[in-house]
């Protein structure tokens, strides 16, 4: 059997992969099996901010795998309050707690932000209100924080206590809050709807009702966080600092890693025995975050972002067929508008998934977000030669895809 073969018939279908197997990466690249070379503008879904194997976090992984690969967190080992250090200091927040994922932090701050209304003496103040078109992962309580049910319904019952107003409706998260309110929860830019930036009412009204309340505000900075807005972490655009905040996704270069950061008392709710996670903060995945976040904020690719960013949104605002380009830095979503022009191949496929499908055979890895939306979030240190190039092989598979071109 061959890999896809073998993938079929052993892993869970989870995912409705595209048919290639990767097998090499080096910075904005990856390598199929046929040893074809593709230009990688997803970056694992906006991990690999480095790019591919990037020398330093490579060096940082193979010398600390062959030191201490994990212990357990029952110990203290050198790394994690070095990182911890580092992102408090970066940040503003001051004390971490480390897992392996996005959704994970999320569950921190969920439980972090429930158990400080207990805390402060409101065992009935439960309620966590996020915004529709949100994505906050898929454990049970961050699918239930995430706010389209799509993702949601096959698993009910949910767990209770969620409510989920329009994202960027000032109003509507108005009439939301309340006694009840513990936390608000929001990404500074919307990533997985198509890329929306909040207004900075929205974010600003959402850190007002959270201090007259004595609720939360949790921002999700998976997506955003680390450079990828062309600012370290995604709230700095705004005049909003969270009380809570979240990490993954870049944070460890390419290595899982994720982080729950908070500030003030919210950094002194939780205690022994409050939470936990076997391999969150291993030495590993630290000396990984460690050389990445380094890096990333040493190395100028946050300046990188913000200017390659601001470069290829305007190179895509020249593409035929393209409506609008939103976001911030290397964050960024394109709507396309082909109607009246019919697909060339499989009239059933959305164009955005079509427009992606032609890319990849061009050798360049895009995302659709929606039927109608692609989605670019490429690693920092990427070029403007090479988002020539991109623009190139994508203005080929748009040709290949729409009669109308
Ligand atoms: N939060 C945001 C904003 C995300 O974009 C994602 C993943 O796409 C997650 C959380 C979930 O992260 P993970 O897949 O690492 O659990």
């Amino acid at each position: 059997m061959n890999t896809i073969e073998l993938d079929n018939q052993y892993v869970m279908h989870t995912y409705a992969r595209l048919p290639v197997v990767f097998v090499r990466g080096e910075g904005c690249f990856v390598y199929d099996d046929a040893g074809r070379q593709y230009l990688d503008l997803l970056a694992g879904i906006a991990v690999n901010g480095l790019g591919h194997c990037h020398p330093k976090v490579v060096a940082a992984i193979r010398e600390q795998a062959g030191v201490l690969m994990h212990t357990c967190n029952l110990y203290h080992t050198a790394l994690q309050p070095k990182l911890a250090k580092l992102l408090a200091e970066a940040s503003g927040m001051t004390k971490a707690f480390f897992c392996n994922s996005g959704a994970e932090a999320n569950e921190a701050a969920i439980k972090l932000a429930r158990k400080a209304a207990k805390l402060a003496g409101y065992p009935e103040k439960t309620e966590i209100i996020t915004a529709l078109g949100s994505f906050h992962g898929r454990t049970l309580a961050a699918i239930t924080a995430t706010g389209q049910s799509k993702y949601q319904k096959a698993f009910t019952p949910l767990p209770p206590g969620f409510m989920y107003v329009p994202y960027n409706d000032v109003d509507a998260l108005k009439e939301a809050a309340g006694e009840k309110t513990c936390a608000i929860m929001m990404e500074p830019v919307q990533g997985e709807s198509g890329v929306h930036p909040a207004t900075p009412e929205f974010l600003r009204v959402a850190r007002e009702l959270c201090d007259s309340l004595g609720a939360a505000l949790i921002f999700d900075e998976v997506q955003t966080g680390l450079g990828r807005t062309g600012k370290l972490f995604g709230f700095q655009h705004y005049d909003v600092v969270p009380d809570v905040m979240t990490l993954a996704k870049t944070l460890g270069g390419g290595f899982p890693i994720g982080a729950c950061l908070a500030k003030g008392k919210y950094a002194e709710v939780f205690e022994p025995g409050d939470h936990a996670s076997t391999f969150g903060g291993n030495p590993l995945a630290c000396a990984a975050a460690i050389a990445a976040t380094t890096e990333i904020i040493e190395g100028g690719w946050v300046e990188n972002s913000r200017e390659v960013g601001a470069y290829f949104a305007e190179r895509l605002r020249a593409l035929p067929g393209i409506t609008e380009v939103r976001g911030m830095g290397l964050m960024i979503g394109a709507d396309l508008d082909f109607s009246g022009f019919p697909l060339r191949s499989n009239p059933e496929t959305p164009v955005a998934k079509q427009i992606v499908i032609e890319s990849l055979a061009k050798g360049l890895i895009i995302n659709a977000t929606g039927e109608t939306t692609l989605r670019f979030v490429p690693p920092l240190i990427i070029s403007k030669e090479l988002v020539d190039m991109a623009i190139q092989r994508l203005q080929a598979a748009i040709c290949e895809s729409v009669a109308q071109q």
